[in-house]
């Protein structure tokens, strides 16, 4: 199911208080398209800590409220857009307590729900709304009169209106001006979390590979950063997959290519990766084990240098031939530009 604009109706939002817990990527970027909706500047309320990007939101004329507990009372629509491993101690503990008990509240990924880690009363409603795209898109498409991939669900309908108020925020934001697909926290953390955790390490692993054996077999540094990376090749083809089709986009490359691609991937024997990716969305994913373990490193992630686990990762991979290489190709291209 795709929802459009002739779908919603704008003035269920008349009269409700929208407050935006954060205003970075996502919050600032649907706070404007929802003000340039024609929701009233003083029924949006922007809920920030007291730095930078609280006053990036008062330098675009909005009211900041730094107190959570005093936005939260307010609320009637609560758009929850700040880092999701920060959610469930700043939500359960500031606004869950001091919500009204028929609030909305609007998450923009399905991770926390699916996972259980906010607490919410039987009578609010809970939806997703959650735009496919980097908040900086999010806001130029709406600024072109353009609209964006967004998915809309209804998580808890404690008040029976859930998804006429989910429509209402997606056409506010700008989301069904193309169409908001109807999808679900579970499916969008299914998707997420395999793309994140099976499909992109098999991606980066791939990559490694074959940079590893071109240069055994007498490949440059330059011409492999370039031929794999470097010069944007694989983003186009992935421009192109959008707009012709996966295998369609072939077409745009030489014969020799569309054979040589075509007549590999069908010879690969996907059973193995299959098998992988199943053990992964399973045994990782939807029994909770990967947010089990996030939860329990998730102080560490805050830590500067290499106690932080991330950091770690980092360092890792700063070891590898790839890394390397394109270090000294950047470091090189560097002394030439200057
Ligand atoms: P950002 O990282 O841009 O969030 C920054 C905001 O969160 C700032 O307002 C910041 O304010 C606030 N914040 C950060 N840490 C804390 C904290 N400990 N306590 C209180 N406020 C905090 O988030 P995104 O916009 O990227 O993500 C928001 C939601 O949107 C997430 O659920 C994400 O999954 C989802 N999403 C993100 C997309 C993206 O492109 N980034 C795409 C689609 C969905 P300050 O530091 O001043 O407190």
């Amino acid at each position: 199911k795709i929802y459009y604009d002739s779908d919603a109706d704008l003035s269920l939002l008349r009269d409700k208080q929208i407050v935006f817990l954060g205003f970075g990527n996502q919050g600032a970027a649907q706070a404007q398209n929802l003000r340039d909706s024609g929701i009233m500047n003083d029924k949006i309320l922007i809920a920030n800590r007291a730095d930078s990007y609280a006053k990036d939101a008062q330098s675009k004329g909005f009211i900041v409220e730094h107190d959570f507990e005093k936005a939260a009372i307010v609320a009637d629509i609560l758009f929850l857009l700040i880092p999701d491993q920060v959610q469930p101690n700043i939500f359960n503990e500031k606004f869950a307590p001091n919500l009204k008990p028929t609030a909305t509240i609007v998450i923009a990924s399905g991770y926390n729900v699916f996972f259980k880690r906010l607490s919410f009363s039987p009578q609010q409603d809970v939806v997703m709304v959650a735009p496919r795209m980097i908040g900086s898109s999010v806001r130029s498409l709406y600024q072109k009169g353009k609209g964006y991939p967004c998915f809309v669900s209804v998580e808890q309908d404690g008040t029976g209106s859930g998804l006429s108020i989910a429509l209402a925020l997606s056409r506010a934001i700008g989301a069904t001006k193309a169409g908001a697909i109807a999808s679900s926290a579970y499916e969008e953390t299914a998707m997420d979390l395999l793309a994140e955790q099976a499909l992109w390490p098999n991606i980066i692993m791939l990559f490694r590979e074959a940079f590893s054996v071109l240069k055994e077999a007498g490949c440059s540094d330059e011409a492999l950063c370039y031929e794999m990376w470097m010069s944007k090749e694989p983003a186009e083809i992935f421009e192109r997959a959008a707009e012709d089709g996966f295998i369609g986009q072939l077409k745009h490359h030489s014969t020799v290519s569309q054979y040589g691609q075509l007549n590999g991937a069908l010879a690969l024997d996907g059973e193995p990766a299959r098998a992988h990716f199943k053990d992964i969305l399973y045994n990782q994913i939807l029994n909770g084990k990967f947010a089990e373990h996030l939860s329990k490193i998730e102080p560490d992630l805050e830590k500067d240098g290499l106690q932080n686990p991330l950091n770690q990762l980092y360092a890792k991979a700063e070891e590898t031939e790839l890394v390397q290489a394109e270090k000294r190709v950047r470091g090189r291209l560097a002394d030439l530009l200057q």
